[in-house]
This record gives C-alpha cells, structure tokens and sequence, in this order.
C-alpha cells in the first residue's frame, strides 16, 4: 500500500486551505491524497469575515467594504472599520480556485469516496474510505463530528437562512453591508438579520438566530418576509439562491491532536469562535502556523500560550448569558459595537488584544448578568 506524506480527509474550506498553504510552502511536493465524499462543485455557503489588509484569497474575494452598518437597540449607524476590511467569499468561487492551484501539482490526488473510518497506528494514520485502506504519515481530519450537546458544556446553535434576493428597485447601498440588525422581535433569543449588498438591486439578507432551536423552513421564511416588507424598499423581488447553516455555539473541549499521526482541522479542530461562530479566518490563521511548523520541526503542532486561553473564557461567559438569558442579546452587541471603537472591538473578536484592553471592553458591558456568568461558568469547569 502507498504511504502518502499527508492524507487530507475532508475537502472542504479547512482540508482545500491546509493543501494550498502546504503547495505554497518548501514542502509543496509532498504526496497527498484529499478524499471528501462531495465534489464540491455547488455554491454551498458564502464566507463573510474581516481582514487586516490582503489575504491570500484577495484575487477571488467577492466583494470589499470599509464601513459596515449595524442596528441595535439604543445606536445605530456605521461601523468604521479602520485598517480592516469586512469581506465576502463565495463558496463556489473558493472550490474553482483551489480545483485550478491543486490540479497543478502532480504530486496531490483527489478522491471522490466516503470515509468510514480514521484511526491511529504506530505505521501512521490509517483511513478507510469507500472500504478502501489509506495510510500516511499523517492525516489532517476535517470530518470528526464534535460531541455536542453535554451538559457540562454551553450548547447554543448559530441558525441560518439566507436569500439572495433581486428586486425591482434600486434598493441596497453596495458600499454598506449590514452586519447585524436587531429590529426583529426577539423571541427572547438572539436573532438578528444581515444583509449582504452586490449591487443597488441585489444582496444576500440572511436571518439568523442563537439559541438551541431550530426553526422550520416555512418560519426561516416568514421572518425574511417580514424583513423585507418592513425595511427594504424592494418593490417585487425574485430569489435568486437560497443559503442555510448550522454553526456549533458551543465550548465543548475540542482535541486538535488526538493522537501521534492525526490532526484535527476546521470545525472538527475547535477552530470555530464559541461565541460568534465566525471559522474562516481563524482556520487560515490556524493552518499556517500549522504549515510553518511542519516546515520547520516536521511536527504539525500549533503553539498555544496558557494566556491565550482566556480568550476560551470570555466565550464562555458570554454564552453563558445567552443561553440562561441573563441580559437580552440586542442590548449585549448593542453596548458591545456602540461602547467601543469598531476597530478595537473587531481586534478582540480576532483574539488580539491586550488584557489591559480586554478589561475596558468589559467596563461596558452590563456588570452583574457577566459577573453571575462568570461565576456560574467557574463553577461548571469545578464540576466538569
Ligand atoms: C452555510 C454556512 C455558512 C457559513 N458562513 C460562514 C461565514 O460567513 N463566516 C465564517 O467564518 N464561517 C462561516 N461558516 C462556518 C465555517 O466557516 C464553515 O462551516 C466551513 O466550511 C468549515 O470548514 P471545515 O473545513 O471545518 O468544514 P467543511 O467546509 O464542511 O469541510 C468538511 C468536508 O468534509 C467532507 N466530509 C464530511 N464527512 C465526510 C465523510 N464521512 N467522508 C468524506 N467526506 C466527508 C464534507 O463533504 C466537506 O467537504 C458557515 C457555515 C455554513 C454551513
């Protein structure tokens, strides 16, 4: 049986990005072998996220913005975003670049088979797809199902339903996208609305909620609807695409490396922001350093400081006040976007701030519901 330097299970956004970095790097000519049961030819999701000048994505990104607008409860208005810029990649777009970049290198194979199983050895990591053995040195797994749902842990879900929606009035400004609109009934939840402008008539309006629920279709629906009836001037409109999702809100603890030859990636990895759900950024993020130092130790480990760690507890906490709803949600972002500089508050979400920064951040927020959650999340970790 060939044993291939890497085998990549799951071709997806992390497993695609993990093999463009490593083609990018001195070890581009490594054997690898990407299976996904998918061919990943369909616009399955659109990836929003901000970055610090360009990425590595810019050629094929979808749209740009400088400013984001956001409603809240007591302000609403734009979002200065600084040195950043609030981003849109389409899905299909990503997967057709990383189809024409892999398809260069003769040294990467590409299967189309669904993986049964993936198991450590003291040979390598070991996958089973469509009953077919595969070995390597070691496998970056992107197909690991995270348990949800232990009581021990916060469980909340990030829900979605999106229309691309093209209307018969000039209607959307394409220099503002809205990140997030609280003038929804909020169900005592979280829900908001977000709206992605392509041009004057058409935009992707996404409604999305927290909570551990989720809607049927024909409720997603009815709240675009009344969305659209009550704040956008569409005139008669026609949907284009439709989008739906599901991100785990959860800080379950994740394993990034279960055992010798295996590494988990993406989703699977932990790599999801507990408390915003955001992934692309951070798993590029993540993957280079994994490639960097596979480049320079030969082991595809990520240094992690302890210090960092406390960015696990703020999510933590704040899911904690979601999910008991210790305080509404539209106030909580509302203080979050308004109180604080955009910059600033972008920066922290990115997990890069100073400790000294981090304290004024929570100087605005509502002290006692976040005091009762910290506690109560203290507590849990006590227990667990
Ligand atoms: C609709 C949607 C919109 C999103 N929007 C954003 C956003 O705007 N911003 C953001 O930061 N994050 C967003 N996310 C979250 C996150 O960025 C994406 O889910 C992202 O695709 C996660 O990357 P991944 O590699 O972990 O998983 P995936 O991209 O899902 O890749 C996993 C791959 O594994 C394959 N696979 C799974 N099981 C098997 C098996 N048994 N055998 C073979 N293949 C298998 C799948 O086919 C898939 O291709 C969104 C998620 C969804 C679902």
């Amino acid at each position: 049986m060939k044993k291939y330097d890497f085998i990549i299970a799951g071709g997806g956004m992390s497993g695609l990005s993990l093999a463009y970095y490593l083609t990018q790097s001195p070890l581009r000519n490594r054997s690898i072998l990407i299976l996904d049961r998918d061919q990943k030819n369909r616009n399955d999701r659109t990836w929003s996220f901000w970055e610090d000048g360009a990425g590595p994505f810019e050629s094929i990104m979808f749209r740009k913005w400088n400013t984001v607008s956001f409603h809240g409860t007591t302000h609403a208005g734009l979002l200065d975003m600084g040195s950043y810029q609030y981003k849109m990649l389409r899905g299909i777009d990503f997967y057709t670049f990383m189809d024409a970049e892999l398809a260069k290198f003769s040294n990467i194979e590409r299967k189309q088979a669904t993986i049964n199983r993936i198991a450590d050895s003291p040979q390598g990591g070991f996958v089973i797809a469509d009953d077919e053995p595969y070995i390597a040195n070691y496998v970056f797994d992107s197909t690991f199902a995270l348990n949800l749902g232990q009581p021990q842990n916060h469980n909340l879900l990030q829900h979605f339903k999106g229309w691309v929606v093209e209307a018969e009035n000039p209607c959307f400004n394409p220099e503002q996208p809205e990140i997030m609109d609280f003038r929804v009934d909020q169900h005592g939840d979280c829900r908001f609305v977000y709206v992605m402008p392509f041009d004057a008539n058409t935009a992707l309006i996404e409604f999305t909620l927290f909570n551990d629920k989720l809607l049927t279709d024909a409720e997603y629906d009815a709240d675009i609807r009344q969305y659209i009836s009550r704040f956008i001037n569409t005139g008669t409109y026609q949907i284009r695409e439709t989008e739906f999702g599901v991100i785990p809100m959860s800080d379950v603890k994740t394993k990034e490396n279960p055992s010798q030859h295996i590494v988990r990636i993406g989703t699977s990895g932990g790599y999801t922001k507990a408390s915003t759900g955001y992934t692309f950024q951070r798993t590029q993020q993540y993957l280079r350093d994994i490639v960097h130092n596979l480049t320079k130790t030969g082991k595809p480990t990520r240094q992690q400081s302890w210090f960092s760690g406390r960015f696990k507890l703020y999510d933590s906490v704040l899911l904690n006040v979601l999910e008991n709803k210790r305080h509404p949600a539209d106030d909580v972002f509302t203080r979050f976007y308004a109180r604080n500089k955009p910059v600033n508050a972008f920066r922290f979400l990115d997990e890069k701030t100073r400790f000294s920064d981090e304290l004024r951040f929570f100087s605005t927020y509502p002290w006692w519901p976040f005091t009762v959650a910290f506690f109560d999340v203290m507590r849990r970790k006590m227990l667990g």
